[in-house]
C-alpha cells in the first residue's frame, strides 16, 4: 500500500514499506459495517439479507463455526476426543443461519399477490399455522401455533403463502409480542387487507426448559388492525372462528 503514497508525504521513521498488510475484518464487521453505513437495524428479529453480498453468508457459516466451537471450549467440552461433538460446531452454525434463524439472513419466499377482482370481502381465518422460533433472552424454542384472519382488500394471496411468510418472520431470535407485530406488517404489506387479526399462543422453554420449569404454561397474545380493531362483532366472529378451528384438531 505504501508504494501508492506520493512521493512528497514526509517518511515516517520505524514504518517500513514491507510491513505486512493488515488482515482482513471478519466477515461479520464487514456486513455490520455496511448496515451501520445504511443506517439499517440489525436487532436480533431483524432480515439482513438485502445487505448480505454473494457468498458472504457461507464465510459468515465458518466464522459462527469458529465462535462455536470456542464456545464449546470455553464450556470445557473436549471437542478434539469426544465423537459426538466432533463436529457439533459446523451444525449449529449452519442451523442458526439456514435453519431456525434464516429469516434474518434468507430473502422472503417469493409470495406472488393477486388483484381483488371479485371484490371478496368475507371475512376467513387460516390456522393452526405452526410457530418455531426462539426467544432472543435465551436461545432457546418457541413452538406453538398461530392463526390469521383476514377481510380482504385490494390484494389477496394463496392460503399456503401465509405458512410461507409466517415461517420467515418466526425463523428468528424474537419475543413474542414483536413477533406478532412484525408478522402482521409483512401480510399487511403483501395483501393490504381491510382488516388483519393474529393470535399466536406458544410455549416458552425459557419457561419449561430452565428459569421456573413451568412445563404447562403458555403465551397467547393478539393483534387486530383494521375492521377487526374498529368492529368489536368482527373481532368476536375471529375468535369463534379460531376456537372451531381448534375444535378441529382434537386436543
Ligand atoms: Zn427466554
Amino acid at each position: 500500500m505504501t508504494s501508492t503514497l506520493p512521493n512528497s508525504l514526509p517518511s515516517v521513521p520505524g514504518l517500513s514499506s514491507t510491513a505486512p498488510a493488515t488482515a482482513p475484518l471478519p466477515v461479520s464487521v464487514r456486513i455490520r459495517q455496511r448496515l451501520e453505513a445504511a443506517g439499517v437495524p440489525f436487532l436480533a428479529n431483524d432480515n439482513i439479507a438485502e445487505l448480505l453480498h454473494e457468498g458472504e453468508l457461507d464465510q459468515l457459516e465458518m466464522e459462527v463455526a469458529g465462535k462455536v466451537r470456542e464456545l464449546l471450549q470455553s464450556l470445557v467440552i473436549d471437542i478434539d476426543n469426544d465423537h459426538n461433538t466432533e463436529e457439533t460446531a459446523e451444525r449449529v452454525a449452519r442451523m442458526y443461519l439456514h435453519e431456525v434463524f434464516k429469516g434474518r439472513y434468507h430473502q422472503q419466499p417469493k409470495i406472488a399477490s393477486f388483484p381483488n377482482v371479485k371484490k371478496l370481502d368475507e371475512i376467513y381465518t387460516v390456522g393452526p399455522i405452526s410457530v418455531r422460533s426462539a426467544c432472543s433472552h435465551h436461545l432457546v424454542p418457541i413452538l406453538g401455533n398461530c392463526w390469521i384472519g383476514i377481510k380482504p382488500g385490494s390484494r389477496v394471496i394463496g392460503l399456503s403463502k401465509f405458512a410461507r411468510v409466517a415461517d420467515w418472520v418466526f425463523s428468528r431470535p424474537h419475543i413474542q409480542e414483536e413477533a406478532v407485530m412484525i408478522l402482521a406488517d409483512e401480510i399487511e404489506r403483501l395483501c393490504e387487507p381491510q382488516g388483519l387479526a393474529i393470535l399466536v399462543k406458544a410455549q416458552h422453554y425459557c419457561m419449561k426448559w430452565r428459569g421456573v420449569k413451568e412445563p404447562q404454561t403458555s403465551m397467547v397474545n393478539s393483534v387486530v388492525r383494521g375492521d377487526f380493531r374498529h368492529d368489536p362483532s368482527l373481532k368476536a366472529e375471529f375468535f369463534e372462528l379460531v376456537k372451531q378451528q381448534e375444535s378441529l384438531l382434537g386436543t
